[in-house]
């Protein structure tokens, strides 16, 4: 297989990262964090600081980094500089609709094929190469992009032109904000009317509440195995990234002029838990808020 850059190497794209070496594929892992860097290097990768980075003799750019502010630093200061023709850059991020299909644009005029790829599934799916890939860009970009896309990921959708992926990624995310509100709120009503935590949870889990976020994400500690709450709420995926994605379906929802009163009531609660102490946790750990005794 083919060399690979990967740039932002956390709780996603380290496992991401490590499934590519696992499957033979040469990658240059790149982070700001040395911690990441020595894991993945700890993993049989290649890996460097990005003042080090050399794109040279790479077939393929991925990135996965928090939020559009990063994503468009290190396009425009350490991939764009580098790279050529021949790589296809895919942006795994989620990050803005607007964002996305402006490097795009730029990516274009320079020659270079570039793919929006947000993601769905945690850091398990991302470890063993089972996430869902919502894909945007020209059929030609996304054509050369699958064989790196097949060897993370399960299915892959691709929507229609550049910033489709993030589109749907949105979307998709905004249904999972509300409904970790519901399981946050059926979960702490179940504690505070004194039912069995593990008895509720069995009852949701095969009757109709179910969803991944519960079956996933069942916020109440030591009910579920190998979940975040079981394990200090360490993410995971952290309020911090839902409370911006919920912001990113605020704005995507503004823009097509549509009002989505839940979806903005989840993106408000949550900028809110993620801006105290808390942000770096999972986002379950909002559960807290309503039994803070927890
Ligand atoms: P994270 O914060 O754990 O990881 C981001 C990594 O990027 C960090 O290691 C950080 O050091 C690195 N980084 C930041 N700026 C950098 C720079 N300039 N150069 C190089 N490295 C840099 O985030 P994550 O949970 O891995 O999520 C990444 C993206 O994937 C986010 O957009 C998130 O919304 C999305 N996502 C996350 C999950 C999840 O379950 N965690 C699921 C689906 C999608």
């Amino acid at each position: 297989m083919k060399a690979v850059a990967f740039i932002g190497l956390g709780v996603m794209g380290l496992p991401m990262a490590k499934n590519l070496v696992a499957r033979g594929v040469d990658v240059l892992g790149c982070d700001i964090a040395a911690p990441s860097r020595d894991a993945l290097a700890a993993a049989g990768g290649r890996a460097t600081a990005p003042e080090d980075l050399s794109l040279e003799d790479c077939d393929a750019v991925i990135t996965m980094l928090p939020e559009g502010a990063h994503v468009r630093e290190v396009y425009e200061n350490l991939v764009f500089p580098q790279a050529t023709p021949n790589m296809v850059l895919i942006d795994c991020s989620t990050i803005d609709v607007e964002a996305t299909r402006a490097l795009a644009a730029e990516a274009a005029a320079k020659g270079l094929a570039m793919i929006d790829a947000p993601v769905s599934g945690g850091h398990a799916a991302a470890g063993s190469g089972q996430l869902s890939f919502m894909i945007g860009g020209d059929e030609d970009a996304v054509v050369r992009a699958r064989p790196f896309l097949e060897e993370m990921g399960a299915k892959l959708q691709h929507f229609g032109e550049s910033g489709t992926g993030q589109a749907a990624k949105a979307c998709h995310n905004m249904i999972c904000g509300i409904t970790a509100m519901a399981v946050c709120e059926g979960y702490a009503l179940s504690q505070a009317l004194g039912l069995d935590a593990k008895q509720f949870h069995t009852l949701c889990k095969g009757a109709a509440a179910q969803s991944w976020t519960l079956e996933n994400r069942c916020p109440i500690p030591g009910v579920a195995a190998d979940v975040p709450s079981s394990n200090g709420y360490q993410p995971g995926f952290a309020a911090r990234l839902m409370a911006k994605d919920l912001r990113l379906a605020q704005t995507a929802a503004r823009a097509a002029g549509l009002e989505t009163p839940f979806g903005a009531k989840a993106a408000e609660r949550f900028t809110d838990f993620a801006a105290g102490d808390d942000g770096d946790l999972d986002f379950s750990a909002y559960y807290r808020t309503l039994r803070p005794e927890t």
